[in-house]
C-alpha cells in the first residue's frame, strides 16, 4: 500500500467516522439558516403589511377627508337655501299680515254685504296670529256664511 492511498483512505475514514456530526452540523446550519429566513421574511411581510396598512390608512383618511368636505360644502348650502327659505317665508308673512291688516276694516261679508258675526277662532289660526304677532278674530256671514278674518295688530 503506498503512502498516498493509505492518507485517502484515512480521509475515507475520517468521513465515515465523523459522517453523522456532519449531517447534525449541515442541518443545523440549515435550521439556522431557515430560523433567520424565516425571521427576515416574517419581518419583510411585517413591512409590507404594514406599508399597505399605511396606504389603505392614508386612502380611508382622504376619503373620509373628501367626504367631510363635501358633507360641509352640503350643510352650508343647506344651511344657506334654509335661511332663504325662513326669510322668503317671514317677507311673506309680513306681507300677508299688512294686507290682511288693511283688510281688517271690513264690517260686512265681502261677497253678499250682509251682516257678520263674530266665531270662535280655531286654533292654528291662533297660533298663526301668534307667529304674525297679530291678534285674528273670526267672523262668518250671516246670509252665505263666507268665513272672514280680521287681523288686528297687537
Ligand atoms: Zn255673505
Amino acid at each position: 500500500m503506498s503512502r498516498k492511498r493509505k492518507k485517502k483512505e484515512k480521509q475515507k475514514n475520517l468521513l465515515d467516522k465523523y459522517y453523522f456530526e456532519i449531517i447534525v452540523a449541515l442541518m443545523i446550519l440549515i435550521g439556522l439558516f431557515l430560523l433567520i429566513e424565516d425571521f427576515e421574511l416574517k419581518k419583510f411581510l411585517n413591512d409590507i403589511f404594514f406599508i399597505i396598512l399605511n396606504q389603505f390608512k392614508s386612502l380611508f383618511e382622504n376619503i373620509i377627508k373628501f367626504i367631510s368636505l363635501q358633507l360641509s360644502k352640503v350643510r352650508l348650502s343647506n344651511s344657506l337655501g334654509f335661511i332663504i327659505l325662513i326669510i322668503t317665508f317671514i317677507l311673506i308673512l309680513f306681507r300677508l299680515k299688512k294686507r290682511l291688516i288693511n283688510n281688517s276694516e271690513i264690517n260686512n261679508c265681502i261677497n253678499c254685504e250682509n251682516e257678520i258675526y263674530r266665531t270662535k277662532t280655531k286654533k292654528f289660526i291662533k297660533f298663526f296670529g301668534f307667529v304674525l304677532k297679530a291678534k285674528i278674530l273670526s267672523f262668518k256671514c250671516v246670509n252665505c256664511k263666507k268665513q272672514i278674518y280680521k287681523v288686528k295688530a297687537k
